[in-house]
C-alpha cells in the first residue's frame, strides 16, 4: 500500500478533506494531536476500525478512544451524559482528557473490544478538529506506533512504524504535550487509568475527590483484573534496555553514575536522559538533557521522541525518576512502563 503524506500546514485544505474522504471510505489516516499521532478509522464502521487493530499490531481486546469535534456529539455515543462528564468537557475540552462512560448502541464493538463503557475526547489541535469534521464521523483513534513501541509525537516516527501500512499520513511538525491523554472512568467512582496533561489536581478542582488506578505506578499483580485493557500490555519500550533510578536528584545522578560506569566496562554503550539540575553530574558522559525536572510537562514533551532517538544505537538507557505529582505521574507513569519496571532504589 502506498502512504500519502501530506504537509498539515501548506497543504492544510487538500490533506484534511482528503483524508476525510478516506477515513469515510474505511481507510487508516495518522494525523497529529497535542498529546500524541493518532492512528484513526472511522468510528462507527466496525470493519474499518479492525483494520487499525492490523496496521499496528494492537491486542483485540485493547479499546479504542473516539474522538469528536464538538462536545454535543458525546450525546450520541454515551447513553447519557452525567453531571461530572459535564463540568470536566466545560473545563478541559477540547484537550487531552479523555473520559469514559456507558456507550450507546451507536458503537461498535470493535471500538470498546467488547466493554460496555466508551472513550471520548475532543482533541485541541486544529488539524486534529478540522480531520473530524471533514471525515464527518467520531474518529476511533489509538497511537499510531506499532504496539509496544514509544508513541509518536513527530510525523517522521510515524512514518517509521507506519509507512506501507496506512492510507494518509498528516504531517503537522511535533506534539506539544508528548504523552497521551489522561483517561479518566465515570462508571463509579471518578478513577484516572491513564495519567496525562489534565492531572489529578485540576480534575480535582472541578469534580471533587479523583482516585487514581494502583496499576498507574506498577505492574499488575497475578490475577489482578485491569481497570484498563492498555494496562496488561508491555508499553512504550524502545530497542534497548531502560533503567530508572529513584531519589533525590543527587541520589539518582549518583546512581546512574555509578551503573553507567558498571555497564561501560562491561562494553555496553549507554545514554543518560538528563535534566537541566543534573547536567554537571554527567560530565564527559554520553548525556542527553531531555528538559527540566522542577516542570515535568517538559520531560512529557522529550521522553517519548529521546526513547526513539536511542533506541537500537545504545544498549541501555538511564533516567531519572522525578516525583509522582501534577504531570509528574503522567512522566512516571510513562518512564516505568518503558523500563519494564526497571527501579534502582541504591
Ligand atoms: P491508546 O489508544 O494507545 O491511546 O490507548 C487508549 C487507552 O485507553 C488504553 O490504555 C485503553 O485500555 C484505555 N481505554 C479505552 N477505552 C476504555 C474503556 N472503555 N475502559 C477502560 N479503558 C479504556
Ligand atoms: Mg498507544
Amino acid at each position: 500500500m502506498k502512504t500519502e503524506i501530506f504537509n498539515a500546514k501548506t497543504q492544510k485544505e487538500n490533506g484534511t478533506q482528503y483524508a476525510g474522504r478516506v477515513i469515510r471510505s474505511g481507510g487508516l489516516v495518522a494525523f497529529p494531536t497535542e498529546t500524541v499521532y493518532g492512528l484513526g478509522a472511522n468510528g462507527l464502521d466496525g470493519e474499518a476500525v479492525k483494520r487499525i487493530f492490523e496496521a499496528k499490531g494492537r491486542p483485540s481486546d485493547n479499546p479504542l478512544i473516539l474522538h469528536v469535534a464538538k462536545k454535543s456529539d458525546v450525546k450520541e455515543l454515551w447513553n447519557h451524559v452525567p453531571d461530572d462528564a459535564k463540568r470536566l468537557m466545560d473545563a478541559f475540552w477540547p484537550g487531552p482528557l479523555t473520559l469514559i462512560f456507558v456507550k450507546s448502541d451507536k458503537v461498535p464493538d470493535e471500538v470498546t473490544a467488547g466493554l460496555d463503557t466508551v472513550a471520548v475526547r475532543m482533541p485541541e489541535h486544529k488539524t486534529a478538529l478540522a480531520l473530524i469534521r471533514a471525515a464527518g464521523v467520531p474518529i476511533a483513534a489509538p497511537s499510531a506506533n506499532i504496539s509496544g513501541r514509544p508513541s509518536p509525537t513527530e510525523a517522521e516516527h510515524v512514518i517509521a512504524d507506519m509507512d506501507g501500512r496506512i492510507d494518509v499520513i498528516l504531517d503537522g511538525g511535533p506534539c506539544r504535550v508528548g504523552v497521551e491523554s489522561t483517561v479518566l472512568t465515570l462508571v463509579g467512582r471518578p478513577t484516572i487509568l491513564r495519567p496525562g496533561g489534565i492531572t489529578r489536581e485540576m480534575l480535582e478542582q472541578v469534580i471533587g475527590p479523583v482516585e487514581v488506578s494502583p496499576a498507574v505506578l506498577r505492574p499488575l499483580k497475578e490475577g489482578e483484573v485491569a481497570e484498563s485493557p492498555g494496562m496488561k500490555h508491555r508499553h512504550y519500550a524502545p530497542d534497548c534496555r531502560v533503567v530508572v533510578a529513584e531519589g533525590s536528584w543527587r541520589k539518582a545522578a549518583s546512581i546512574i553514575c555509578r551503573e553507567y560506569e558498571i555497564a561501560e566496562a562491561m562494553g555496553e554503550r549507554c545514554i543518560v536522559l538528563g535534566t537541566e539540575q543534573t547536567r554537571s553530574c554527567y560530565h564527559g558522559m554520553n548525556c542527553d538533557i531531555i528538559g527540566d525536572r522542577e516542570t515535568p510537562s517538559s520531560l512529557c514533551a522529550e521522553l517519548f521522541s529521546a526513547l526513539r532517538r536511542w533506541s537500537g544505537k545504545v544498549d541501555v538507557i538511564f533516567a531519572e525518576a522525578i516525583p509522582a505529582k501534577d504531570q509528574g505521574l503522567a512522566y512516571m507513569n510513562r518512564l516505568l512502563r518503558a523500563s519494564g519496571f526497571t527501579v534502582l532504589t541504591d
